[in-house]
């Protein structure tokens, strides 16, 4: 077990339900060494996220979480992911930078936060950046991994939530641009990490409780769907992202009013997620 990493297990009979809160990380490591003020490289949270999803543990589901920052390694993109103009010296595995890497500096080592700015005023050496894989990314993929892996061995399958929330607004730099986002954006990649069935349910849920959802725009899931959720061997992973300003002051990152009732419908839609077990496990009989 990881010091930075945490699992929450479940209280009564454990279902094969794992969520997991990769972005709400803020223990903060001492060999961080950023240039750029705290309180700004704070905005890059997904505040609040494990406390918003904590009640899931009493409906039968697991949460794994990181209690390290993403903009200090994001387990949201593949250890390759990385910007080589960061590192100091010759980097030692194989580099393959995402466009979110290259066009806003948000990769696996955040380079840079919009527009306020660099992250640090220096490069990272490879031995730490390298550390950094090792201590941190590959454990929360090896926790998430073995939760996984145990939901299956004792269910025949797995459903996946990777929870997150994203700004209210889009900004000049994101695929969406400087406009006013949907309550939720349900992401499975264009429908290639769950089955069909766990998409519709998480979306129709969400609607009747009349929030506003999009389906993989401008999200559509990154690393830990894509790495984690493999429908075809009965391992079904989605994404949520919460437009933040329906529990958040994203200025101050106090929770606001909303945060209770957004709790509370929140509770309704994990609810139907546990629940949609029983149609999965029917099919898989029906199928066998
Ligand atoms: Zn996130």
């Amino acid at each position: 077990m990881n010091e930075f990493v945490r699992v929450e297990h479940p209280s009564g009979t454990p279902l094969p339900v794992v969520f997991d809160s990769p972005h709400s990380g803020s223990v903060y490591p001492d060999d961080f060494g950023h240039a750029l003020d705290r309180m700004v490289l704070r905005r890059s949270e997904d505040a609040h996220i494990e406390e918003l999803f904590a009640h899931v543990t009493k409906q039968g589901a697991t949460m794994v979480h990181a209690l390290f920052p993403r903009c200090y390694i994001d387990p949201n993109r593949n250890e390759d992911d990385i910007d080589l103009d960061m590192i100091d010296g010759d980097w030692p595995g194989p580099v393959n930078p995402s466009a979110k890497t290259i066009d806003r500096g948000v990769g696996l080592i955040w380079k840079k936060m919009r527009v306020q700015g660099a992250v640090y005023d220096r490069k990272l050496s490879p031995a730490e950046a390298a550390g950094r894989i090792k201590n941190y990314w590959r454990p929360y993929h090896e926790t998430l991994r073995q939760q996984l892996n145990e939901a299956v061995a004792a269910h025949g399958f797995a459903i996946h939530i990777d929870c997150h929330s994203m700004s209210g607004m889009g900004d000049a730099e994101t695929e969406d641009g400087a406009v006013q986002r949907p309550d939720f954006v349900i992401g499975d990649r264009d429908g290639t990490t769950c089955a069909p069935e766990v998409t519709a349910c998480v979306v129709e849920v969400l609607r009747d409780l009349g929030y506003s959802v999009a389906v993989n725009y401008p999200y559509k899931g990154m690393e830990l769907i894509r790495r984690h959720g493999r429908p075809h061997e009965n391992r079904h992973a989605i994404q949520i992202e919460i437009n933040r300003s329906l529990y958040m002051d994203e200025g101050t990152m106090a929770k606001t009013e909303g945060f209770l009732a957004l709790r509370r419908n929140l509770e309704t839609l994990t609810g139907a997620i546990c629940a949609l077990c029983d149609t999965l496990r029917e099919e898989r009989a029906d199928a066998q």
